[in-house]
């Protein structure tokens, strides 16, 4: 049959472009590994097979017994059934099974091999695999490392250095060949500060990127001590496992970034117990310091049905993120406590108006926060990230090498037309996202808005051969410079 004129059908009838699902747990061959077909086209994957012949064991059978009750398998002659009167010793040689053992046909539900159509799964293409940026097991000095962040993040310096020292030494203690050494290094976990939309999420994913490590996102509001309502902690290192593939090796070099860490403050005044808060604290911390843990593969809760791997997370990176509100307060109060005796006393207000006062962050602010001091302790690199200004914004809008402006002007290409933004006008829209006051995030939204109409009017007219976008644009009073060709 030639290509073009094959159906879908054809397609799973020589089983192309289709994976098998396991027929007792419905993963995929992709998730579950190897499948083992039995008679009726019937697929079992390797762990759901040996877990029916565990149970099996308990009774006292064994693989073969199993085989023998099959009657796609018949018996061989000189096998003897232990039953208990002629009649169905004599049904049993017929039939190849056990007596008044019946099985089902399952080649009897529906498609014509055997399986529904609709229960087969498409096979994913297979992904291109790109060329990681670092290669892991020698990776390159902390100056390279930034270097290459500094493409795509804009500012944050001190958070750029501080990651590109935290990871570099990371991963060279990973690595480690010499495993006699006497000194035992310890993990470069991270915690790090920041308003919302300067960057935390973007910078580790920009790093996991360039290392070519999974990395698992969790948001930290979402985990509750292990048997209440919510995720278990254990559930990052689940996803983790995920985002490898279900690699335990890859996963076991892998980044889990928890973000929203603040929100796991220890809770002021209360009596009641404190399952989200100071609790997932505690749970944290076998993680944070490397413990073997045993996670469900394929699924984000343990149950009888899915197997379970050991991961150890002594080498995994874990960066804890948050905004960490009222921060400033704590940190201004310590600082205006030491500096209000004597005779180097300052103003009261001296850090009022300082902007970046989330840099002179210490390990006592995080504490007074309301983190434990045992969670603190295995998170040694601390750092804060700047609040973006209008400045920054401007340059996150052209700078990055995917940069927002980039993009309009690559699609806009396409269709042969240049597209250019007056400053004032990159300035006009950096200022409307700084309003709506969640970061770099609002300037896609806020720019959108006004790149629809030239998107929908330019493709109109084929002379059309330069847009300029004015602030007059922008204000609604006038339009954007349109140059002919
Ligand atoms: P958060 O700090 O709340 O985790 P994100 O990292 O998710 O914020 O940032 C949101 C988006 O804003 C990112 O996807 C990225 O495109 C953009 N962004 C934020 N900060 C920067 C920056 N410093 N340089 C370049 N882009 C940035």
């Amino acid at each position: 049959m030639d290509n073009e004129n094959k159906t879908e059908v054809d397609d799973i009838k020589d089983d192309k472009g289709y994976e098998e699902v396991c027929y007792i747990c419905r993963r995929p061959e992709s998730k579950a590994g190897r499948m083992l077909r039995i008679p009726h086209n019937i697929c079992i994957c390797v762990d759901c097979m040996q877990r029916t012949f565990d149970t099996m064991g308990g009774t006292g059978m064994s693989p073969t017994d199993l085989m023998m009750l099959d009657p796609m398998f018949p018996m061989p002659q000189d096998v003897k059934m232990p039953s208990l009167d002629d009649e169905k010793e004599e049904s049993t040689k017929r039939k190849g099974g056990m007596p008044n053992f019946h099985f089902m046909n399952l080649g009897d539900f529906g498609g014509f091999d055997g399986i529904p159509h609709n229960q087969r799964i498409k096979k994913n293409k297979p992904k291109k695999k790109e060329k990681p940026v670092f290669d892991i097991n020698n990776i390159p000095a902390p100056h390279k490392i930034k270097a290459e962040l500094d493409q795509y993040v804009v500012g944050q310096e001190q958070a750029k250095k501080v990651m590109s020292v935290a990871v570099y030494n990371h991963y060279k203690r990973v690595t480690r060949k010499d495993e006699d050494s006497k000194i035992e290094l310890e993990k470069s976990n991270m915690l790090m500060l920041g308003p919302t939309g300067c960057g935390k999420t973007y910078l580790v994913r920009t790093l996991a990127r360039l290392l070519d490590v999974p990395l698992a996102i969790t948001d930290a509001t979402s985990l509750t001590e292990a048997g209440y309502i919510g995720d278990d902690i254990e559930s990052v290192v689940s996803k983790l496992l995920a985002a490898a593939d279900n690699d335990v090796e890859r996963a076991e070099h892998g980044i889990i970034f928890v973000d929203e860490i603040d929100k796991i403050a220890k809770k002021k005044n209360t009596n009641q117990r404190d399952v989200s808060g100071e609790s997932v604290q505690q749970g944290m911390l076998k993680l944070l310091e490397g413990a073997e843990v045993e996670v469900p593969v394929g699924a984000s809760s343990k149950n009888a049905m899915v197997p379970m791997v050991t991961v150890n997370t002594k080498d995994i990176l874990f960066i804890c993120g948050g905004a960490f509100p009222d921060m400033d307060n704590v940190i201004k109060e310590r600082l205006n406590k030491s500096s209000s005796m004597g005779f180097l006393a300052d103003l009261k207000d001296k850090y009022d108006n300082d902007k970046n006062i989330l840099q002179k962050v210490t390990v006592e602010d995080v504490r007074t926060f309301g983190m434990i001091p045992e969670f603190i302790g295995r998170l040694p690199v601390l750092f804060s990230l700047e609040a973006l200004d209008e400045d920054m914004m401007v340059r996150i809008l052209k700078e990055p090498r995917n940069a927002i402006i980039a993009q309009y002007q690559e699609l806009l290409a396409m269709d042969g037309v240049k597209l250019t933004f007056t400053e004032e006008a990159l300035h006009e829209i950096a200022k409307r996202a700084m309003d709506k006051k969640v970061g770099a995030r609002a300037l896609r939204a806020v720019i959108e808005e006004y790149m629809l109409d030239i998107m929908y009017e330019t493709p109109k007219d084929d002379n059309i051969g330069e847009v300029i976008i004015t602030k007059e644009y922008l204000d609604h009073t006038g339009g954007p410079v349109i140059n002919m060709r």
